[in-house]
């Protein structure tokens, strides 16, 4: 048993990987024979990914506030406190915060053999971000 107690700092998402302000809070990480991660990351409103992949897919789930998720391909869908997405392995999308509102979710994945969970594309432009749906208050 290992308690790791509430002392890690809470990292800024950098700008190569993110637009605008997020935060990002360590949950798990990998251990032993465990690739699993997780993170706590907190979206100002309008922050939101990059586009990218997981190698081997990942899991969110929204603990606050109102985000914004879309898959290549597909439409942008609002997403909300109890809502849980699943990205398959390799499914290029993004996820992020409405232009008005924070969003707070927990990300579960999996590292690769290179001892990473994602891959890093390009930034979502906001024309991209300007054609998801509007959230309300
Ligand atoms: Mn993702």
């Amino acid at each position: 048993m290992q308690i790791t107690r509430s002392s890690l700092d809470t990292a800024k998402g950098p700008a190569d990987w993110f637009t605008g302000d997020v935060y990002i809070d360590a949950v798990a990480a990998p251990a032993g024979s465990s690739t699993f991660a997780a993170a706590n990351v907190h979206f100002t409103p309008g922050a939101r990914t990059a586009w990218h992949t997981h190698p081997h897919g990942q899991t969110i789930y929204v603990t606050e506030g109102v985000g914004l998720c879309q898959r290549e391909g597909g439409p942008a869908q609002a997403i909300h406190p109890g809502d849980r997405v699943f990205f398959e392995p390799g499914e290029n999308h993004w996820h992020g915060a409405a232009p008005n509102r924070l969003m707070v979710h927990i990300a579960m994945h999996q590292n690769d053999d290179s001892g990473s969970p994602v891959a890093w594309g390009r930034h979502v432009t906001d024309e991209e971000y300007a054609a998801a749906p509007r959230t309300g208050g």
